[in-house]
Formats: structure tokens, C-alpha cells, sequence
């Protein structure tokens, strides 16, 4: 999930909920004054890099790349700026999960040629759009002196050493590793959730997806370094971790051990001080009652599941490559539904798949009936370089797959809607995450996922406090400090 998710805003009943800006999620990332720019004083060439600025697009993996970067870059002595016209040091960390997120960076770059008048820093492409265009970037983009993938991130340092030597174009672009990212230093931008990698990469082959070629083979963390930093993390004062994998639940202890997820979330829970466990994005094919039944005996495992089905149709799903049938995700949302706690399920769906016809579409918005999701982030299927589907023909145009998005997406407000108002009168624990001064309005969280906003205070954030509910929207909720 990430920046580019098409997720409903139809918050009807909701005042705007305050969320603290994030890379992610701030508008404004990366735009700066032209009078800034204009103001900003020439240097010949990048000697030494003091100061960065970093902007990411995409999910969260990359929101938390950025984090292990920034703290690369901290270790190297190097200083964040506010504002990119101030830094020596400007990276991208790109998104080309669909074709819009990979534009983007092109038109980023090619409004700061115009912004620039002239003035000597050194750019850096990061992340999924260097490693899928690799070094002819430098041809497309003669402003950027360097380029690496997520894989080679650990050689960044040296990559900057070579560009303070007055190399022009350097690039970290292998594949080739069965190593993790790990970073002594990680600048956390969240004060609440810290998010925890703790497997990168990918080996499925579903066939409308960039990830395995831009992120390159699977590889896990090793369960040590997992609960070291998660300890860290508890001591610092983080109550809440979000552990991230492309496949989450694929995971598996490359130590001896060879421990699995449902272990490794069991280990993390009982930490002491960590009040909040969350895990994304976990994939059907690797999800076993156990994880239920884990949530069900650790309180500090969260009632929330992140389980894209991408599609209801068993057809487009042998298609997509996906390795399960309809019925057989169908088997893993009955058995979410027997835990003890009401678990909050949310899920992704492509919408206008290579060959996707009328009925397959109706199977997917059955689909959601049956399962009735709190939260869908819908797409439509954007054709990406080098994957399977690459080459099938794909028979739906832009105006029909945009058809069949709008039906989904009011389909799911409906269903939202309806859910959310069955939650009147109970009573949740948040955490407060945001303050609104302007409506006296607190933004809080419930182990569910569900935003809430209630009339609060500015020292509410980053309590926990039980809210009840007294108003429903499709998005968000309404609620009463108890
Ligand atoms: N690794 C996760 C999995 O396999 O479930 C998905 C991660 S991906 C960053 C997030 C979502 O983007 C996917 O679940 C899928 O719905 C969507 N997506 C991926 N490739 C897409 C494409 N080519 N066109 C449209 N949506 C796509």
C-alpha cells in the first residue's frame, strides 16, 4: 500500500482527520519556492555533501527505505534540509509499481531543471524506477548523477565517496544478494509507529507485478537482528510496530532455527513495552489459520489483516499467477471470521486485468459482498515492463477499466458505510495520533486500523485513550473521549 493507493474519501460525517505528515503523506514534499531556488547560492562542483534532502513516493517499504537511508546519511555526518533548494544532496526513492508512480519522478526531475537556474547539487535516483531503468536514466535524465535499487542500498556510502572524488555518474544497480538492508542509524519520521523490515524482496512470479525485478530475490532477516532493533525500538518509547515484507508472512528464519512468521510475531508481542504489532502486506498463498490463532492468544497482535486478493475470479487469477483459487482465499477470510476478536480485514484489488470480461469483474464485486472488507485499495491494472503479463494482449480500454473502478469503489462505500455504522455506542482504545487546533478535533487509531476523531487536546497525542463511537462515515468515525 502506499501513496498511490486509490482509497475511498468519502468522509461524510467526519471533519478531516489530522495525521502526522509523513514523506508519504505530505502534499507538499519536495515543492519548493521558486524564490528559494532563486536565492540559492552557486557552487561548482559537490565536494563535500553536507546536506540532504529526500523525497519518497510509494509504500511503506519505501517510506522505510528512506528511513534506513537518512540514517545513512546521518552516520556520514551529513545534515536533513526542509527544503531541497538548501541541499547538496536531493534522492528520489521511486515507486514503478504502476506506470503514474513511475512518471512521477520524471516530472519531479524535470520541474526542478526549470526551478534550478543553474545551481551545482548533486541528484540521486533511488528505489524501483532506478532499478528498472538502470543506467539509461542518465541519458534521460542528464541531471542525475546517481542511481541505485533497494538491493544495493547497503553500497550507498561508497557510491557518495566516489561522487565526492568528482566522479559524474556513479550506479548500484546488482540483484545479485541474499543480504538485508541493515543500517546502525534509522531516522524514524513517525513518533508512533516505528515500521521493522523484516523480509526484502520477492520470489513470486505474479505475473502483473514489477516487485521481483525491482527488488530482487527474497531474502530474510535474520530473527536476531529482528528483535534487537524491536527491543530498541520498545526502549526508545515506540508502542507500536509495523513489520514489513513484500510478503510478510514468507517469512522464515535464515538461521539455524529456521523459525517462522507465526513465531517470529508471537516473539515481537511479547516484548516488553510494545503495545501494538501490525504486519503488511501478507499473501494468500503463505496464510494459515496459525497467524489467527496467534492473534487470538497475543493481545498486542493487532485484529487487523492486510490480504490483497487482487481479484474474485478464480480465471483471472490463474491469469495473474497468483497460486489460488477464489475458494481457496475464500477458506482464509472463514478463517479470520473464527477468531475470538472481530478482526478488521482490508484487501487490493486490480480491476481491467488482461482479459478481465464482464463476469469476471462481477465475480470480484460478489467477492466483496461475501467478504464485506472494512478497507479496499482498488487499481486499475497498469501494463509494467519486464513482467509476465507484459506481453498478453490487454483487451479493456482506460474508459472501461475507469468504469469498473468507479462501480467497485461504491460498492465498498456502501459496505463501509454500513459496517462503520454498526460500530455506534462500542467503545475503542486509540492511540492518538493527531491534533486538529482549528476544530478542536484529536485523530486517534484503534487496533483495528479505524480512524477516529473525538474532541480532544493537544497533549492527548501520543496517549492511549478509550473513545466511544457516536458517529459513522464510510472512512472514519466519530466518537467521545470515556
Ligand atoms: N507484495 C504484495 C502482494 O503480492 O500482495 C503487493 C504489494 S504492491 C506494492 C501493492 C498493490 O499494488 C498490489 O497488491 C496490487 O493490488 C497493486 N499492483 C501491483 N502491480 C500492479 C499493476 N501492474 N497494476 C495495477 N496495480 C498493481
Amino acid at each position: 500500500m502506499g501513496n498511490e493507493l486509490v482509497q475511498l474519501t468519502l468522509a461524510n460525517c467526519a471533519p478531516p482527520a489530522v495525521i502526522p505528515a509523513t514523506a508519504e503523506t505530505h502534499p507538499a514534499a519536495g515543492l519548493v519556492p521558486e524564490t528559494a531556488l532563486r536565492q540559492a547560492p552557486r557552487v561548482a562542483t559537490p565536494g563535500k555533501l553536507q546536506t540532504f534532502y529526500i523525497e519518497t513516493f510509494g509504500c511503506q517499504m519505501n517510506v522505510h527505505d528512506s528511513e534506513k537511508v537518512q540514517g545513512l546519511l546521518l552516520a556520514r555526518g551529513m545534515t536533513p534540509v526542509e527544503d531541497h533548494a538548501q541541499a547538496d544532496l536531493v534522492l528520489y526513492n521511486t515507486c514503478s509499481i504502476r506506470e503514474k508512480a513511475a512518471q512521477k519522478v520524471f516530472s519531479r526531475l524535470g520541474a526542478f531543471r526549470k526551478q534550478n537556474n543553474g545551481r551545482r547539487k548533486v541528484i540521486g535516483v533511488l528505489g524501483c524506477v532506478a532499478q528498472q531503468e538502470g543506467e539509461r536514466f542518465f541519458e534521460r535524465a542528464p541531471q542525475v548523477s546517481l542511481v541505485c535499487g533497494s538491493a544495493s542500498y547497503s553500497k550507498l556510502p561508497g557510491l557518495l565517496d566516489q561522487l565526492e572524488a568528482g566522479n559524474r555518474r556513479v550506479s548500484g544497480l546488482s540483484l545479485d544478494t541474499d543480504e538485508c538492508f541493515e543500517t546502525e542509524v534509522t531516522r524514524r519520521d513517525n513518533p508512533f509507529r516505528a515500521y521493522l523490515t523484516i523480509i526484502e524482496g520477492c520470489d513470486q512470479r505474479c505475473s502483473f507485478c514489477v516487485v521481483p525485478m525491482t527488488r530482487g530475490p527474497q531474502r530474510s532477516r535474520p530473527s536476531d537482528k529482528i528483535l534487537d532493533e524491536a527491543r530498541r525500538l520498545a526502549d526508545e518509547g515506540y508502542s507500536e510496530i509495523q513489520l514489513l515484507g513484500q510478503i510478510v508472512n514468507a517469512w522464515q528464519d535464515p538461521s539455524p532455527t529456521r523459525a517462522g512468521f507465526v513465531e517470529l510475531l508471537s516473539r515481537v508481542a511479547e516484548i516488553p513495552g510494545i503495545r501494538r504489532v501490525r504486519f503488511t502486506t501478507s499473501h494468500p498463498r503463505f496464510f494459515g489459520p496459525d497467524i489467527v490463532q496467534a492473534i487470538d492468544s497475543h493481545p498486542a497482535l493487532c485484529d487487523q489483516i492486510h490480504l490483497p486478493v487482487q481479484s474474485g475470479s478464480s480465471a483471472v487469477l490463474a491469469r495473474m499467477l497468483r497460486g489460488y483459487t477464489r475458494e481457496e482465499y475464500l477458506e482464509r477470510i472463514a478463517s479470520i471470521r473464527k477468531a475470538r476478536r472481530a478482526i478488521s480485514i482490508s484487501t487490493d484489488i486490480i480491476v481491467g486485468f488482461c482479459g478481465e470480461t464482464r463476469e469476471d469483474f462481477e465475480q470480484t464485486l460478489s467477492l466483496m459482498r461475501e467478504v464485506e472488507y472494512d478497507q479496499v485499495f482498488s487499481f486499475k491494472y497498469s501494463r509494467r515492463p519486464n513482467t509476465p503479463a507484459e506481453a498478453s494482449g490487454d483487451a479493456l480500454d482506460e474508459e472501461e477499466k475507469g468504469r469498473r473502478l468507479a462501480e467497485l469503489q461504491e460498492l465498498q462505500r456502501q459496505i463501509q458505510l454500513r459496517r462503520n455504522q454498526a460500530l455506534l455506542g462500542q467503545d475503542f482504545e486509540v492511540l492518538v495520533e493527531g491534533y486538529q487546533p482549528r476544530l478542536g478535533q484529536a485523530v486517534g487509531r484503534s487496533t483495528t486500523n479505524r480512524v477516529i476523531n473525538f474532541p480532544g487536546r493537544l497533549d492527548d497525542v501520543g496517549h492511549y485513550l478509550t473513545v466511544k463511537v457516536t458517529g459513522a462515515g464510510p472512512n472514519s468515525l466519530l466518537g467521545v473521549r470515556l
